[in-house]
């Protein structure tokens, strides 16, 4: 079979958020159908896709007639149970492949996949009892970050641990689940780079961008990040020993935590991440654009910067000002379409062009 995947077919598409839609506008563009395959009614990437199937991760019947209508699948989060893309994978080609999800969706498995491939990260143990919990407090000492080793994003699933007295009501508050315990970095930014990698191995990277947060939820980014003079070098052999290590086929977004001592990679995404968003406006070729390029068979575009920019995430009800930058010229509005607005919840972002 070949590898190419030509313009006129069906890319599948696990899950339906706005990374969804954004993939979905891109492929557009380069000519392919898409096809959702979401348990979200009304979804954002439902409003631009070709076709839209809504069912459970675990319905297996939807699952094998989606496979059957598609070329190829990719994803757009990361809490697919894993069964879900092995089973698509029997049927159809799924990039990257469902090994990478397997990794990267579990905070434990990722840290030793990172620390296997001599990259750094905060100091880290594992804790599943409360005896691996003290033994993690001797290893790591405080204050630490205790997290829980799957379904956590933007914050959940996490609690600081700032003495070993209040260890045990900080893993109460995570369900008692399987966690790792972290040393508290005080980084002096974050940052996170995103690689592309084609079929043939071929990477390309976009450059180093500095992240900001607020109550853990991405708020901006500026791009390339201040620090990139710096450490724009490090961050490419991060991303790209990585992305190797891991064979992906697409991209793979790697946050870290700027320190003196250098970089430490937080975590990793094998998908497009929302500090990409800029790469729209701001570089010659989107994160989308090359995510399709990868799964598709196609060589990268060179990602070159045309505009540093500043990317500011609408989180709930600030998508309403869309109106202001309605009327700024430089600024790039883009809403998902969102129908319910709740407080954090990412409606929309603007890319300002500097
Ligand atoms: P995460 O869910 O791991 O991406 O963490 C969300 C945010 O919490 C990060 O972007 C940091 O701002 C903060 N954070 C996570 N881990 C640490 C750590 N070990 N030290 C300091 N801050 C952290």
């Amino acid at each position: 079979m070949s590898q190419m995947i030509a313009p006129g077919s069906v890319i599948g598409i696990v899950g339906g958020g706005q990374l969804g839609r954004m993939l979905a506008l891109a492929a557009a563009a380069m000519g392919y159908k898409t096809h959702i395959f979401t348990p979200e009614r009304d979804s954002p990437a439902s409003h631009v896709a070709t076709l839209t199937t809504i069912g459970a991760y675990q319905d297996t019947n939807a699952l094998r007639d989606f496979a059957q209508r598609v070329d190829v699948v990719t994803f757009e989060f990361e809490n697919i149970p894993a069964s879900t893309l092995n089973m698509l994978a029997g049927i159809v080609p799924v990039r990257p492949k469902p090994d990478v999800l397997f990794i990267t969706c579990h905070r434990l498995r990722e840290k030793d996949f990172i620390t296997a491939s001599g990259i750094a990260t905060a100091p880290y143990a594992h804790v599943s009892s409360p005896e691996t919990l003290r033994a993690a407090l001797e290893k790591i000492g405080t204050p630490a970050v205790l997290k829980t080793c799957e379904l956590g994003y933007d914050g959940k699933g996490q609690a600081m641990i700032n003495t070993p007295e209040n260890a045990e009501e900080a893993w109460q508050k995570l369900g008692y689940s399987e966690c790792v315990l972290e040393k508290f970095i005080p980084f002096s930014a974050e940052a996170s780079i995103i690689v592309a990698r084609d079929i043939s191995g071929e990477m390309q990277c976009f450059p180093m961008v500095q992240n900001i947060h607020t109550n853990h939820v991405l708020h901006k980014t500026i791009a390339p990040s201040p620090d990139a003079g710096q450490y724009q070098e490090q961050a490419v052999r991060i991303g790209k020993t990585l992305a190797e290590k891991l064979d992906v086929i697409g991209l793979l977004a790697v946050e870290m935590f700027v320190t003196p001592d250098g970089l430490l990679v937080n975590e990793l995404a094998p998908r497009p991440h929302n500090s990409g968003h800029w790469t729209i406006e701001g570089c010659a070729t989107s994160q989308f654009e090359q995510h399709i390029r990868a799964i598709c068979g196609w060589k990268l575009a060179t990602p070159s910067v045309l505009h540093p920019s500043e990317m500011l995430n609408l989180l709930g009800d600030e998508w309403l000002s869309w109106q202001h930058y309605a009327t700024t010229p430089n600024a790039h509005i883009h809403l998902y379409g969102k129908s319910e607005s709740r407080p954090g919840r990412k409606m929309g972002h603007i890319t300002i062009l500097k």
